[in-house]
């Protein structure tokens, strides 16, 4: 009894340090902190939980913590931040498929449970399995390991009847007696199948929307499970993790401007991503020394950050070429497109970490205006975000997604390595504009070269 109202108390405090932790990550300022009080709450919730009566197996699952652990700790430290986003994509699939495995044992097990936890039983398993291979599909996606789009025969039909069979299977074994192992295994193989056929399909603009999704199937599984297991930190972690993951989807969908269900049963494939129209016209040249002179000579300069910034790993140099142009006199401002880069707050989280402050970082819709008024948009390493095809172009696949403004800026300055295009692999209009200059390398050598110039036009 006394442990009970310890374990119970004790996970009262980790769910509302939980939320408190959520909070804190909604703004750039606090997201730190929140980052690390959840990373406690977690480590509490996990020291209470070995407290629970009859627990078996404890050398085991001490081993597996410390493995898990450890690996989780080396990998954080290694990875570096360009591969962020496919990190980001297997740890969320991991969640699912530890959700999928409770399940699974549960089904081994045969315990009898009341029809609703049956069902949610079932449901955290399929959604659980399918957030799991679909977030290891997304990984190889973003890995280069595979081609972005790999659209089936007869896809809808496929996914439909999948799921249909998935679910069947699914209750006939979550209210059977005592369910065969054969049933057991065909039931998880389907079910990760799904998430395959699912994602496969999904590729170029459409991907950020997939991963927020799949983050949401994550915290839902897990949910479930806290209810199976009449766990209370498992429930209400859960439901944090998928109340937020469903509200990022909204948001990702809103910034792509398209419908979540077309995501899903119309993805955009390779074969889309080529038929937008034709852009005529040439691209021009800038040296580092005609972007340094316009910007330094400029009075308002809105630089948009893209994943090749990224790639290059140049948000260091580009802050301090941003510092330069301050000391000068120039207003400079960064303007954040919300599915620029490989992962939600990508540009955000490297700008911070090269200690730009958050007053001079500015959404879409806090900037977009602002273009209008800018003697110099200088584009780092960035394609789909600023093309303007969004706008004109009805045969384009991302026509209608909302763009950052940069064409609408007195000149632009887009520093890429050579004429590659964006990850949706559509051809920017941008480039081709009067007003555009390319300014070819890469982004941390361009802009060292161009912080070279500035420096030199100051002397
Ligand atoms: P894009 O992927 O559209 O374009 C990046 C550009 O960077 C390329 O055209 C490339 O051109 C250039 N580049 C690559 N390496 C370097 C380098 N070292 N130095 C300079 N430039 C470089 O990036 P955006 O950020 O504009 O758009 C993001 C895209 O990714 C969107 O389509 C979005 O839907 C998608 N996406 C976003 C996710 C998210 O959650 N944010 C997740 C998954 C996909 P070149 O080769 O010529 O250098």
């Amino acid at each position: 009894m006394t442990s009970n109202w310890f374990i119970n108390a004790s996970y009262f405090g980790v769910a509302l340090v939980f939320i408190l932790g959520l909070k804190a990550m909604s703004s750039p300022v606090t997201a730190r902190k929140g980052i690390i009080w959840a990373g406690f709450a977690m480590i509490a919730a996990t020291v209470v939980t070995f407290f629970l009566p009859n627990l078996h197996n404890i050398g085991l699952m001490v081993l597996a913590i410390v493995l898990g652990g450890g690996l989780a700790w080396w990998s954080g430290k290694v990875v570096k931040m360009t591969d962020m986003p496919q990190m980001v994509a297997i740890y969320n699939g991991m969640g699912g498929g530890a959700a999928a495995g409770i399940a699974a044992v549960e089904l081994v097990r045969g315990v009898q449970h009341s029809a609703m936890v049956s069902t949610l039983l079932v449901l955290g398993a399929i959604i659980g399995s399918v957030a799991f291979s679909g977030s290891c599909v997304a990984f190889a996606k973003l890995q280069g390991l595979m081609n972005k789009a790999i659209r089936l025969p007869y896809q809808n039909n496929v996914n439909f009847f999948l799921t249909l069979i998935t679910f069947g299977i699914g209750l006939t074994i979550g209210y059977a007696d005592s369910p065969g192992g054969f049933e057991i295994f065909l039931f998880f193989a389907l079910a990760l199948a799904l998430g395959v056929v699912l994602v496969l399909p999904i590729g170029g603009a459409d991907m950020p929307v997939v991963i927020s999704l799949l983050n949401a199937f994550t915290g839902l599984a897990v949910g479930f499970k806290g209810f199976v297991l009449g766990n209370p930190a498992l429930i209400v972690a859960g439901i944090v993790v998928g109340a937020s993951g469903t509200l990022l989807t909204q948001l990702m969908a809103k910034a792509m401007n398209r419908p979540i269900k077309n995501i899903i049963f119309a993805p955009l494939t390779g074969e889309a991503a080529e038929s937008g129209a034709e852009v005529e016209g040439t691209m021009r040249e800038a040296s580092a020394l005609d972007a340094a002179a316009l910007m330094r000579y400029g009075q308002k300069v809105i630089i948009v950050p893209g994943y090749g910034m990224a790639v290059a790993g140049a948000q260091h140099k580009v802050w301090e070429m941003a510092q330069l142009l301050e000391e000068g006199g120039v207003e400079v401002a960064f303007a954040i497109h919300p599915v620029a880069g490989r992962m939600p707050g990508h540009m955000n989280v490297l700008l911070a970490e090269a200690g730009v402050p958050y007053d001079k970082i500015f959404d879409l819709e806090e900037i977009n205006a602002d273009f209008a008024q800018a003697d110099v948009a200088l584009v780092i390493g960035a394609n789909d975000v600023v093309n303007p095809v969004a706008r004109t172009d009805k045969s384009s696949p991302i026509y209608g997604m909302p763009i950052l403004n940069a064409d609408l800026a007195q000149n632009v300055i887009v520093v890429k390595r050579g004429k590659g295009a964006g990850y949706s692999g559509i051809e920017n209009a941008l480039f081709y504009k009067e007003n555009c200059r390319m300014l070819y390398g890469s982004a941390q050598s361009a802009i060292s070269e161009v912080i070279t110039h500035v420096k030199a036009l100051e002397a």
